[in-house]
């Protein structure tokens, strides 16, 4: 019986009835095993009061319970933040960004190994796509962060490689792991799922009605004509049917869905283009999320200077509309938005 129960991918409620099943064990000791791996990153027996989890039954579990070792292949800090790169089994790579904040840490996870949108501000896009991460590949970020990093992880942004709800079951899987009370423990309200807005997926998304995660739609310009020059994917999903799907969707009335506005100088960063961007969101509570636009291995774009930036975000302004700068941290280590996937390039292997 060998790795028969990977943890990782297992809400409580599952790893028990996997218990059962495996080992005939019963919920008690589920409960202890499930605790001791999500507190400790491993099964620290010397700290369970179970006295059932001794001798031969232990030898068993730890044959059988999977916690996957941590490949880490690259690491590169820009002060305090923190860009790794995780080998996965089939030696395809991975990105995670830890970012820390004043009061708490916030990990930007992948979902996918490069993409299939093909946005032509992002990195990862000319990647291609390569595959979908499995749930514990996903959740396998979070542990890593935690136990090899020690972070103290209180929020995740689905913001690195990938577009989460093109791999729609195993992240959804994933978030309802990583928000178990009894193993990660992140609580919804502080997920954010980005996407760049598959109207299909954001409508099996609402009916799984989760008010409390945050949904950040990445838009990018105020009008499908921009849209589509810089998101292929526009062709698909037009503004118009984003804007009537997020009419519908089930957000908490508290909450605001958060637009994600990579800032391209002289592509979409015009007064009139703040106008009419926020003249198409009236109908829905939005927050703009300003991301400067950072270069990357492509030549396409210039990048986005301080005074462009805030330029644009005071036509927003204007208009009365809630506006957040995202900073530019991580830029020189490939780890800012839309710089992820830049590793192949480069790789330092340890
Ligand atoms: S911005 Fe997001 S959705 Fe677009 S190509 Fe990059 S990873 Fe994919």
């Amino acid at each position: 019986m060998n790795n028969d129960i990977n943890i990782l991918e297992l809400t409580f409620e599952r790893f028990q009835h996997e218990m059962a099943d495996t080992y005939g064990r019963d919920r008690y000791v589920a409960a202890d095993v499930y605790r001791q791996i999500f507190k400790n990153g491993h099964l620290d027996i010397m700290k369970s009061r179970n006295r059932s989890l001794t001798g031969p039954f232990l030898d068993k579990l730890s044959a059988g319970i999977w916690i996957p070792p941590a490949r880490i292949v690259e690491e590169k800090y820009e002060d305090s933040l923190l860009k790794f790169v995780t080998r996965l089994e089939d030696d395809q790579t991975i990105e995670t960004v830890v970012i820390p904040m004043i009061s708490h840490n916030t990990l930007c996870i992948s979902s996918q190994v490069g993409c299939r949108m093909g946005c032509r501000f992002c990195e990862t896009a000319s990647l291609g796509f390569r595959r979908n991460l499995t749930t514990a590949e996903i959740t396998g970020q979070v542990f890593t962060a935690r136990f090899h990093y020690g972070y103290d992880i209180r929020n995740i942004v689905f913001m690195g490689m990938g577009e989460p709800l093109d791999n729609f079951d195993n992240v959804v899987q994933a978030i309802r792991v990583l928000t178990d009370p009894r193993g990660f423990d992140i609580a919804m309200s502080h997920i954010t799922l980005s996407t760049a807005g598959l109207t299909d997926k954001i409508g099996q998304l609402a009916e799984l009605n989760w008010p409390l995660l945050h949904l950040a739609i990445s838009l990018n310009a105020p009008n499908d004509r921009i849209r589509s020059l810089i998101m292929p994917i526009n062709q698909a999903h037009p503004m118009e049917k984003i804007r009537e799907t997020l009419l519908t969707y089930p957000l908490s009335r508290s909450f605001s869905f958060y637009i994600e506005y990579v800032v391209i100088k002289g592509i979409n960063d015009s007064e009139e283009n703040a106008f009419e961007l926020v003249d198409f969101l009236s109908p829905l509570p939005v927050w703009f999320n300003l991301i400067p636009y950072n270069k990357g291995s492509d030549k396409g774009f210039s990048p986005t200077t301080e005074d462009d930036m805030d330029r644009f975000r005071d036509y927003l302004i204007s208009q009365k509309a809630f506006v957040r700068k995202r900073s530019t941290r991580g830029k020189s280590i490939m780890g800012a938005c839309g710089q992820l996937g830049h590793s192949r390039l480069d790789p330092v292997i340890f």
